[in-house]
């Protein structure tokens, strides 16, 4: 039994890594995806996370994703907390990118024989319908497709979609997942930002959760 996990080298998608690791015996893949991110930080530290555990890791690409400040450089990144966003869409929405995503990962578990594709998407990130890729209703309707359209071979986990990220937090420390390795900053800096969104919710996250944050921040 194999997983693949999507894995962007993020606080989530590493945690979401470690219970699959567990899951599967150590039989896993990380897989990254090159979207046109405006940097690609975090697809290095998905890099080195995978060789600190001695698994392979696979990089696929989707050229013409739709712009947004996730993809678009010359848009400024907010210097606010998710909760000062304005409700509903959030600024840093890909138009449909965890489908794009999901889909990819679905068509190389079925051609390469994996199991079960792992999925970090948290339920901070479905709040207010901030991210609708992210909510219990999309991950169950993409499980449903993926379950079908691979003639049931392949499973979509989503081990965190019920989590506030605080939990996330405390189940990484359960799995000693390398926190310090991991890169969650939408500025691609020396050292995490500390001041963009992401920043800010990995830093209450630890605050949070009870445990020291191992990240170097600028501010
Ligand atoms: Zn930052």
């Amino acid at each position: 039994m194999r997983a693949l996990v999507l894995h962007s080298g993020g606080l989530d998608s590493t945690v979401c890594l470690g219970i699959a690791m567990k899951d599967f015996n150590g039989c896993v893949t990380s897989l990254g995806i090159n979207y046109g991110q405006r940097h690609l930080k975090e697809l290095h530290a998905a890099r080195i996370i995978a060789e600190w555990y001695h698994i392979d890791q696979d990089m696929m690409q989707i050229d013409d994703m739709p712009k947004s400040m996730l993809t678009d450089p010359t848009q400024d990144i907010p210097e606010v907390s998710y909760a000062e966003l304005p409700h509903g869409i959030s600024p840093t929405f890909v138009p449909f990118r965890n489908g794009q995503l999901l889909s990819k990962a679905a068509a190389k578990a079925q051609a390469e024989k994996y199991d079960a594709i792992y999925f970090g998407a948290h339920s901070e990130d479905a709040q207010n319908w901030a991210y609708p890729d992210c909510t219990p209703e999309f991950i169950g309707a993409m499980a449903n497709a993926i379950h079908v359209g691979t003639y049931h071979k392949v499973r979509l986990h989503a081990p965190l979609m019920w989590c506030m990220k605080s939990t996330i937090v405390r189940i990484g420390m359960k799995h000693q997942v390398p926190f310090a390795l991991t890169w969650s900053c939408y500025a691609g800096g020396e050292l995490h930002c500390g001041i963009c969104p992401t920043c800010r919710s990995r830093k209450a996250a630890f605050k949070d959760a009870g445990f020291g944050d191992p990240t170097e921040y600028a501010e």
